[in-house]
């Protein structure tokens, strides 16, 4: 096992590693901005380096100073959390070549499901089911796009190879829109990713959002720890995140699992990642791949016993999986919501200084957050504050507790989307299960029509 983790990141994902590393008595280096400088995880950990001013570009993007920080404190690896580095090949390549264990997967098969289009090709060679389109990328002959689209059948989506965070889409419905949307996706790929390489796809009209968590070691063993509903979302930000997904039947998760654990033996995947899948009508259909702990993990955890970040720190530190498929079993039901520093119906950013901070508590509650008492949220980065995860023997009995938190839960200082979540774990369509990825927003959208 290591003797000291540097942790490349903030916030509740910072403070989630650095408790994963303290059970494993590993101690931490935590880096972070001079925004940041006052966070209580920052104080808890063992050693921290100020990598540079509050905008991200100057800090936690900051590659020279995260591999300088490692060097000054004799880190021997390298957390990359979520979001900033961690999908980032050339930094996975950087630490490797700088001496420290990246702690993910290798740079090269970040580099692989990076890039959607190599990613779909893998899947597809490794029997991954995908969602209908072109075979790779777009050809540059118009009537050969135009006869592509033809025989995929409208509507259909134009995407970038380089995409990510739900930019770089384009969802076309007649023959006339096509080659001026295609253009413009190209242009908008070139500027946002630097990659002009786009794709298209089947628009799926009616999807839910289901991801496999997979975990796999050095030695070609990999495991799934089954699915997550993630469709309730607001321009493709999840919003509430569960584990199992309502109304689908074991056999065909765990036929669509042994799927994404067979395609991690064949691209030989490190780590923890999950598989993004839409289903419609009973069938998944791969969209990508996120080479990276997820925001919503805790869900997983709760309904497998496995800790993930301990997991992920093993595998980076060589060990084999310290279980096989069988030994994995599924119980009860657990929901997470993200608490966001936001107005909860206009979703306007709400930073500043929480001045009353009580969280939850009770059976089956967990609150990952590093916010406290006097906590001032910068204006800077990401608004999740923290994530409030209910767990039951039931969906019925994880939605009850998750109402009850919420109402326990008191934020003053700053608005939160708590009232959000609470109109939502009454909403009868949520209660029953199974919403599709629209469902958020299309209530939202109504709501607005009665306002008016
Ligand atoms: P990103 O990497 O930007 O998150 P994804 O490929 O994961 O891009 O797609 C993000 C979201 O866009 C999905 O969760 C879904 O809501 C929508 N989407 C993507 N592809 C399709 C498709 N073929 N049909 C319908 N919706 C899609």
């Amino acid at each position: 096992m290591f003797d000291k983790i540097l942790i490349a990141n903030r916030g509740e994902i910072a403070l989630r590693i650095q408790r994963a590393c303290r059970e494993l008595g590993v101690k931490t280096v935590v880096v972070h901005s001079e925004a940041d400088r006052e966070a209580k995880y920052v104080k808890l950990a063992d050693e921290s380096v100020c990598i540079g001013p509050a905008p991200s570009a100057q800090s936690y993007l900051n590659v020279p100073a995260i591999i300088s920080a490692a060097e000054v404190t004799d880190a021997q690896a390298i957390h990359p959390g979520y979001g900033f580095l961690s999908e980032n090949a050339d930094f996975a390549e950087r630490v490797e070549k700088s001496g420290f264990v990246f702690i993910g997967p290798r740079p090269e098969t970040i580099r692989l499901m990076g890039d959607k289009v190599s990613a779909k090709d893998a899947m597809k060679a490794a029997g991954v089911p995908c969602v209908p389109g072109s075979e790779g990328a777009l050809p540059e002959d118009p009537k050969e796009i135009i006869r592509i689209a033809k025989s995929v059948g409208y509507p259909v989506i134009i995407k970038a190879a380089g995409g990510g965070g739900g930019r770089g889409m384009r969802v076309v419905h007649t023959e006339a829109a096509l080659l001026n949307a295609v253009n413009m996706t190209r242009q908008e790929a070139q500027t946002a990713f630097g990659n002009p390489m786009v794709y298209m796809e089947k628009f799926l009209e009616n999807p839910r959002h289901v991801e496999i968590q997979v975990l796999a070691d050095s030695y070609r063993n990999a495991v799934y720890l089954g699915e997550r509903d993630c469709s309730m979302q607001r321009r493709h930000q999840k919003v509430i995140e569960e584990a199992p997904a309502p109304h689908i039947a074991p056999r065909y998760i765990s036929r669509i699992g042994d799927r994404c654990a067979d395609a991690c033996r064949r691209i030989n995947y490190r780590g923890a990642g999950t598989f993004e899948f839409l289903y419609e009508n009973g069938e998944f259909y791969f969209i990508e791949m996120n080479t990276r702990v997820q925001v919503e993990h805790p869900v997983t955890e709760a309904i497998t016993g496995v800790d993930i970040l301990q997991e992920q720190i093993r595998i980076a530190a060589g060990e084999k999986l310290r279980f096989r498929q069988k030994d994995i079993a599924f119980k009860g039901h657990a929901i997470e919501c993200r608490i966001n520093a936001e107005d909860p119906f206009t979703f306007v950013p709400s930073p500043g200084k929480i001045t009353f901070w009580h969280p939850p508590g009770g059976p089956g509650i967990r609150v990952d957050s590093h916010v406290y008492d006097g906590y001032t949220v910068p204006p800077h980065y990401d608004s999740m504050i923290g994530k409030l995860i209910a767990y039951g023997d039931t969906r019925e009995q994880a939605i009850r507790r998750m109402r009850i938190a919420l109402s326990e839960m008191s934020v003053e200082g700053i608005k939160t989307n708590i009232a959000l979540h609470q109109e939502l774990m009454m909403d009868a369509n949520f209660v029953k299960g199974g919403t599709s990825i629209h469902y958020l927003e299309h209530k939202l959208a109504a709501k607005d029509e009665v306002k008016k």
